[in-house]
């Protein structure tokens, strides 16, 4: 037998294995811009309420016009790495943009935050020192710490009496660095900074924040988790991506202590051995940063809607997490509902996604709602009577 027809018939089990777990997932073809308003191939318009899409800016005229202007002088790509023939000056405009936002000293950009994460670790430590990390940190971050030699701990999810016996296994290791999301993207609650912070004083360890759903969302600015618990200027690394609130395209930076950074530019893998970001998304990147900057717009009318939305589908009667930040987990409990609501959402217009095991713990099926300072008041309140009317039909309310 052909050695690829062994292999495909136990690829068409696995598959089959998915699939009748219920757990195939299907790619829903949109026709139109990434937008508040979007058109499926299917030939419906709907709202979207599940993009990363916090400030409105992936179809933003701005960062359109930064991208046409950079694509004109520019060209369109760059056909290097960095540090052959790989790095423009809106390189390192960016990168200084982006240290400026976060109150940090210098910043490395990558392809994308997953590189980021995946290039942080094995360069900075080896098997002498100790990695503290959240449960739920995101998969690059759980990547990214498998690449590297040093001692792992794990800590229950924002848990801070975990951390600290941890920290306390942890003395014998020559450096310790915990690891965190900054917003954990299930339940949209904010990794507990300021405590995480003062027990890493007390156990001598550095702290790295993944501020990819909290930067542009959190804190009153938008700075991220660093702005909300007052400690800007004093965590070691933050990573982040482009690829959400900041335009949605593509791209991911690591930013922090200078030396961390010089040595990632030495070292880190994704940056030395992968293509050097496009000029037309690093210039619309320098614009979406420099307009956060100048105007609060945006980041003041993302927390109105985000208390809006929670208030009114509590007052409803929805089951909803505590949030501290754009995502919003309306709690069902059942996997088959959760799926059941989506479908019924999708028919009045809204387009939601429903989450269940093993994307988040048995029982806990929820839909999640993402909010954004692109939705109008008169788009919220649609959604809000369309889940009033489904939850009703499915019995979730009274
Ligand atoms: C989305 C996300 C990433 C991945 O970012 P990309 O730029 O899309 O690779 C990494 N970490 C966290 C916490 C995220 O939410």
């Amino acid at each position: 037998m052909e050695a690829y027809q062994k292999f495909r018939e136990y690829l068409v089990s696995e598959l089959d294995d998915i699939r009748s777990a219920g757990l195939y997932k299907e790619e829903r073809i949109i026709v139109s811009p990434q937008s508040v308003k979007i058109r499926l191939k299917s030939g419906e318009e709907v709202l979207n309420f599940c993009a990363n899409n916090y400030l409105g800016l992936s179809d933003h005229p701005g960062l359109i016009a930064a991208a046409n202007r950079a694509m004109e002088n520019r060209g369109y790509g760059m056909s290097s790495v960095r540090f052959i023939c790989g790095t423009q000056d809106l390189h390192k405009q960016l990168e200084a943009t982006i240290a400026r936002f976060f109150g940090t000293e210098d910043t490395i950009l990558y392809a994308a935050c997953f590189d980021a994460n995946g290039g942080v670790f094995e360069p900075l430590l080896n098997e002498n020192d100790a990695i503290i990390s959240d449960a739920l940190n995101h998969a690059s971050i759980i990547d990214g710490v498998r690449l590297c030699k040093a001692v792992r701990y794990r800590y229950a999810n924002a848990n801070i009496e975990d951390l600290e016996l941890q920290l306390q296994a942890a003395q014998q290791q020559r450096f310790r660095l915990i690891v965190t999301d900054g917003v954990f993207s299930m339940d949209g609650n904010a990794a507990p900074l300021d405590r995480i912070y003062a027990l890493a004083q007390k156990y001598d360890a550095m702290v790295m924040v993944d501020e990819s759903h909290s930067a542009g969302v959190v804190g009153k600015t938008g700075r991220g988790t660093t702005e909300q618990f007052n400690l800007r200027g004093k965590i070691d690394i933050l990573t982040g991506t482009l690829g959400k609130a900041f335009g949605g395209a593509i791209g991911g930076f690591t930013t922090g202590k200078k030396e961390i950074i010089a040595l990632l530019r030495q070292r880190s893998r994704p940056y030395l051995f992968s293509n050097s970001l496009p000029p037309s998304v690093v210039n619309a990147g320098i614009y979406a940063f420099d307009y956060l900057e100048k105007s609060n717009t945006l980041q003041d009318k993302l927390h109105e809607n985000t208390s809006y939305f929670v208030d009114k589908m509590q007052k409803a009667g929805f089951d909803i997490k505590p949030t501290q930040s754009a995502i919003c987990a309306v709690m069902l409990y059942d996997a088959k509902l959760s799926q059941d609501m989506a479908t019924q959402l999708l028919k009045e217009g809204i387009y939601v996604t429903g989450f269940y095991y093993p994307v988040v713990p048995k029982g806990q099926a929820r839909i999640r709602v993402q909010l954004s300072a692109a939705h109008e008041k008169e788009h919220l309140d649609k959604c809000i009577k369309a889940f009033t009317k489904t939850g009703k039909e499915l019995a979730v309310l009274k």
